[in-house]
């Protein structure tokens, strides 16, 4: 008889239930699961195509040293033995982790308590800082603490959901689906897209802003100026709940009419009509994700557009709210646990030293990271100068995802250390390692994952093993063991290590901080196994956990105020005469990140066979570039030859292209590889989204 088990799709920030069915000839086959309260059942053309991925077609089986099989103990020796030199040769920050929004909570936390708690530095960083570091910095700024104070369904019940940054219909399917038949059942909501291109999710929109680049700061300094002086202000809530609105006010009022056209480029009655939208509105929505994290100024966006939503008490009530959608998986897993090199676990702060000597005592470790480690781009560049000498990728594939790219390869091909934990044998990345870890993939791997509206959902096994792979969890308590910690990392099974994270959620909490799981903490290994979705928080004696935060203030600043944030507008525009097209980079419909899993799927191949690159048509007349012929992107770090798709849904000026390809699925396709490492100052994020190029027929 066919078994049935509920996991969590693999792939974006929606967490999507999935039920997956094995039948007595080990086919496998997928469908959404109508009882998680994300999904209801529905799943989007990736998820509905995860059957199609598992195959053990170029899986990585057995671990390797220098490119020879070996067994478990030998190749955990070295890995153990290399990082225990190093760091007594060079001291621990000369080691790091870079890991992954694919990796399970359980996968996370480990890592991070080896890096921050035994090694004793913070060089673990994630792919989530390509992805959501941004929010993460925006609502530490505004909130006190990274909380995302709403849920989907607050999306549905909106009367007016303004899309700033986020192509919902490719990049968060089945959201985008919730919201279509949201307004499809009451045609009265109203839908605001704000991006520069003429995305899939205009299709539903009433009102697309077409924003230059990173204009984005200035259109909600605008805003945040109309409101103050409209009847949506709202006085009470800012004087019970808020500190600095004044100072926000000042710097958005500075901004005058002239400066917010130029800046946002948009034409003054599309401006007008969106600020009417969201002063009538009381129901109002904001949903923001890469367009705006991605950028050199994506945590003052973020905080620009919560401004709004405090000025207005517009937040933690039913249809109202900021709402942030992260990418991955299991991007809020990673936050919880500290997987970022500027946390520490538990949504504690790493600048705080009780913060540190709390979990130091709940860890009982000799050491506790001290300071702020080195965030995804910097830490490439020690790779690349020397100072980090033995580095552990895990899950992701930084060769192909990371901003210059090809500086990236070339300091991970000089670095005398590199481990590489993945599913895949030959990987861009995996082709320079010195020792390879085969780990679990999806439908064999066992724990948890956090989606965008804070709900823990269980992946589950329902796979045989394939070959001699194993969780990451276990590699990295195996290490742990190694370098001498045996008893903190003394694990048999994910639910002992979920156990542990619930735990330290609840150390010494008392209702101070906000992710708190202590409800959980207690859990025994069956107990875990049956799991059900929940949002955290849940803290020990209270059930169901709460839905929605800060509708009657309770922050997580000492003195229980939000902040508003004053911001000013960024410089926007980095093209010149040599590179004078702004490259926009991103996601299409039908593919996940490098490809290394949806390639795999000739159906979804078969939506977008190739890259790629967007041009307006008068643009590509003026550049000589014919429609479906190929064109060569240039950069001052890179370059990229893709097929010209000419289209009035991409602004002049602009050029979109999907970061997913690599040099192996197509000729040269490494979208990323020609984009500049320029970050955002607070959160470290990468600018993505607007990279001086050019262009011209190949
Ligand atoms: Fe998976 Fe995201 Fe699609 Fe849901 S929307 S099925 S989580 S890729």
């Amino acid at each position: 008889m066919a078994a049935e088990v509920k996991t969590t799709c693999p792939y974006c920030g929606v967490g999507c239930g999935v039920i997956a069915t094995v039948d007595e000839a080990g086919a496998v086959s997928v469908k959404g699961d109508p009882e998680h309260p994300s999904n209801f059942g529905r799943l989007c053309s990736k998820g509905s195509a995860l059957a199609e991925t598992i195959d053990l077609d170029g899986r990585l089986l057995y671990p390797e040293i220098a490119g020879a099989r070996s067994g478990w103990d030998e190749a955990l020796d070295l890995v153990a033995q290399r990082f225990s030199e190093t760091i007594a040769e060079h001291g621990p920050d000369s080691v790091a982790f870079y890991v992954s929004g694919q990796l399970l909570t359980e996968d996370y936390y480990l890592a991070n308590k080896l890096m921050k708690g035994f090694i004793g530095s913070a060089n673990i960083d994630t792919n989530s800082r390509l992805c959501m570091s941004s929010s993460v910095a925006g609502h530490r700024r505004a909130f006190g603490a990274d909380t995302v104070p709403g849920t989907y369904e607050d999306i549905e019940l909106a009367d007016l959901v303004v899309l700033t940054g986020s192509n919902l219909a490719w990049c968060h399917p089945v959201i985008y689906q919730r919201l279509a038949a949201a307004k499809a059942a009451r045609p009265n909501m109203r839908i605001v897209v704000i991006d520069p291109r003429r995305t899939m999710t205009c299709d539903i929109a009433d009102l697309h802003l077409a924003i230059r680049p990173d204009g984005d700061v200035a259109l909600f300094m605008g805003l945040l100026a109309h409101l103050a002086t409209s009847s949506a202000i709202d006085q009470n809530y800012i004087a019970s709940h808020t500190e600095g609105f004044a100072g926000a006010f000042a710097a958005a009022a500075a901004l005058d009419i002239n400066d917010l056209l130029e800046r946002t480029g948009l034409p003054v009655m599309q401006i007008r009509e969106f600020f009417r939208l969201f002063e009538t509105t009381s129901k109002v929505v904001t949903c923001y994700s890469q367009g705006v994290n991605q950028s050199s100024s994506g945590t003052d966006k973020v905080n620009a557009i919560l401004n709004c939503h405090l000025a207005t008490g517009r937040i933690g009530r039913p249809g109202m709210g900021p709402f942030s959608l992260t990418g991955q998986p299991n991007a809020m897993g990673g936050r919880e646990v500290g997987g970022l090199a500027n946390m520490l676990a538990a949504h504690m702060a790493i600048e705080n030293p009780e913060d540190r000597d709390r979990v130091q005592r709940f860890w009982g470790s000799p050491v506790i990271a001290s300071k702020p480690g080195l965030k995804a781009v910097d830490m490439f560049r020690a790779v690349a100068d020397g100072r980090i000498k033995a580095l552990w990728i895990m899950a992701t594939n930084p060769v192909v995802s990371m901003p210059d790219a090809n500086s990236v390869e070339s300091a991970i091909a000089a670095c005398p250390f590199v481990v590489v934990s993945d599913i895949l044998r030959e990987t861009d990345t995996a082709r320079h390692a010195h020792v390879l870890l085969p780990s679990l993939g999806w439908g064999e791997k066992d724990g948890t994952v956090t989606n965008s509206e804070r709900r823990i959902s269980r992946q589950r096994p329902f796979l045989g093993i394939s070959g001699d792979a194993k969780a990451d969890w276990w590699q990295l308590a195996e290490v742990g063991r190694r370098m001498g910690f045996a008893a903190a990392f003394d694990f048999d099974a994910p639910a002992e290590i979920f156990a542990e994270h619930a735990a330290l959620s609840a150390f010494e909490n008392n209702g101070s901080r906000d992710f708190d799981i202590g409800a959980r903490a207690d859990m025994t290994g069956a107990a875990y196994d049956e799991l059900s979705p929940f949002q955290w928080p849940q803290a020990a004696g209270s059930s169901p956990g709460v839905t929605r935060f800060f509708a009657d203030g309770g922050f997580y600043h000492a003195d229980g105020k939000a902040r508003f944030v004053a911001v000013e507008p960024p410089a926007t525009d980095r093209t010149n005469a040599d590179f004078p097209f702004t490259l926009n980079t991103g996601r299409i419909r039908d593919q996940w990140h490098t490809m290394t899993r949806t390639g795999k799927s000739a159906r979804l191949s078969a939506h977008i066979a190739e890259p790629f690159a967007e041009i307006h048509p008068r643009d590509a007349i003026d550049a000589g570039i014919s429609s479906a012929g190929l064109v060569e992107i240039d950069s001052p770090h890179g370059q990229a030859i893709v097929r010209a798709l000419v289209t009035d849904r991409q602004a002049r000026g602009g050029i979109f292209a999907p970061m997913h390809w690599n040099d192996q699925f197509a000729a040269k396709g490494r979208i990323d590889a020609l984009v500049a490492p320029i970050t955002d100052p607070f959160s470290g994020q990468p600018a993505s989204k607007n990279v001086a190029v050019a262009v011209r027929p190949f």
